[in-house]
């Protein structure tokens, strides 16, 4: 349990998710990026992770950058040249991070990932474990959706949900959206003078809804309805959000110096939202059956290990939700599986350092990470 879950400051948060909007980061006349404003991001997610946090940045403006870039004047662009914009415009966009980042001695690591890459099972777990890697070796990810392969239908659109998608899928525990606007109010500010800003909100109710949309601009991309579809996605996730005006220097900074911002608060944690989605949302493709030692070991917090592994059923792929049972068929738990049924199945009862000789290729150790495993109250009994 996160002790810190609750908590209304950005230095609570041990691992963060930044997203940055096209309107920040990119002069919308000429296209360029703007070069101040990305130096004090950087200085402010430098300082966030002296502080120990890890930090990953989802970031727009890979089309704002190319279409001026291709001299596309055309509004709106259609699907093909936006494409050929963000072709053109991540790559500049990349290596202005990467140059900013340098600074801090910071290394960046770039990401693309389309819709597909979070709702299908095998590719989402790849996704999070090249995520989990990239962290752990002290890169910065630099995420954007792949908007060159993207179809319309299968486009996110907007990184506002893409950014929440991503703070899901590495159970972060703070998701924090750069914005034109300083938070959600509860009337149109540009139209009503008297509209109050909602410092904090704990549930996304009808009422929170039709504030968003009586926003303006509220239905657009970046507007505020996509970020309360964010929020709920990230809320779902245990994962705080909060909303902030980008435009000034040093925006995250900024954000535990002013109440003139709205945090979006959950009511779980990352890891107990994603146990309970393990355990309760996802049809089983199969089950794994373990020995009692095995049992006792996941009983105890541990991994599922081949070596314990005595049986295997059904037929699913990498990063299914499979049930874990004990010999006598009772039903231990479920989690995702990091192998398919058929290389699950030649690595039964092995032990870790077989596991390369029996595959052809070196997988991880274990079958079921702990973080990928949900047990049922009293399996442990
Ligand atoms: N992926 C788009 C880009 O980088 C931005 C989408 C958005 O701003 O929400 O240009």
């Amino acid at each position: 349990m996160s002790p810190h879950r609750t908590s209304t400051s950005l230095g609570a948060g041990r691992r963060l998710v930044v997203k940055i909007g096209s309107a920040l980061l990119v002069d919308e006349a000429d296209g360029t990026i703007r070069r101040d404003w990305l130096a004090a991001l950087v200085a402010d997610l430098a300082a966030c992770r002296n502080l120990g946090q890890e930090v990953l940045i989802v970031s727009s403006g890979a089309i704002a950058v190319g279409r001026q870039h291709l001299g596309l004047d055309r509004r709106p662009l259609h699907l093909d040249e936006k494409q050929a914009a963000a072709a053109t415009g991540m790559i500049r966009l990349a290596h202005a991070y990467q140059e900013a980042l340098a600074a801090h001695s910071i290394t960046v690591a770039q990401v693309l990932l389309t819709l597909d890459d979070s709702e299908d099972r095998r590719r989402y777990i790849n996704a999070r474990n090249t995520l989990a890697t990239l962290l752990r070796f002290g890169a910065v990810p630099l995420i954007n959706e792949n908007d060159t392969v993207a179809t319309d239908e299968i486009r996110f659109g907007d990184n506002d949900r893409l950014a929440a998608r991503v703070a899901a899928m590495v159970s972060a525990d703070t998701l924090v959206l750069l914005s034109d606007i300083d938070g959600l109010y509860d009337a149109d500010p540009h139209a009503n003078p008297t509209a109050r800003l909602i410092p904090e909100v704990h549930e996304i109710t009808p009422e929170i809804e039709a504030m968003a949309a009586g926003t303006a601009g509220g239905y657009g991309t970046g507007g505020m309805v996509t970020k309360l579809a964010a929020a709920r996605i990230a809320l779902a996730a245990g994962c705080r959000m909060v909303i902030a005006d980008g435009h000034p220097l040093h925006p995250l900074a900024r954000i535990d110096q002013t109440t003139r911002r709205t945090w979006f608060i959950p009511a779980a944690s990352p890891q107990a939202a994603r146990k309970s989605w393990i355990a309760g949302t996802l049809a089983p493709a199969g089950s794994i059956i373990v020995d009692a030692g095995a049992a006792r070991a996941l009983a105890s917090g541990k991994s599922l290990l081949p070596a314990g592994v005595t049986a295997i059923e059904g037929d699913f792929g990498k990063g299914a939700a499979i049930v874990v049972k004990d010999g006598r068929g009772r039903e231990l738990g479920r989690g995702l599986s990091a192998y398919s049924a058929a290389d699950a199945r030649r690595i039964i009862g092995k032990k870790t350092g077989e596991i390369e000789d029996c595959l052809g290729y070196r997988g991880r150790d274990e079958l079921i990470h702990r973080d990928d495993l949900a047990l049922h109250q009293g399996a442990s009994e």
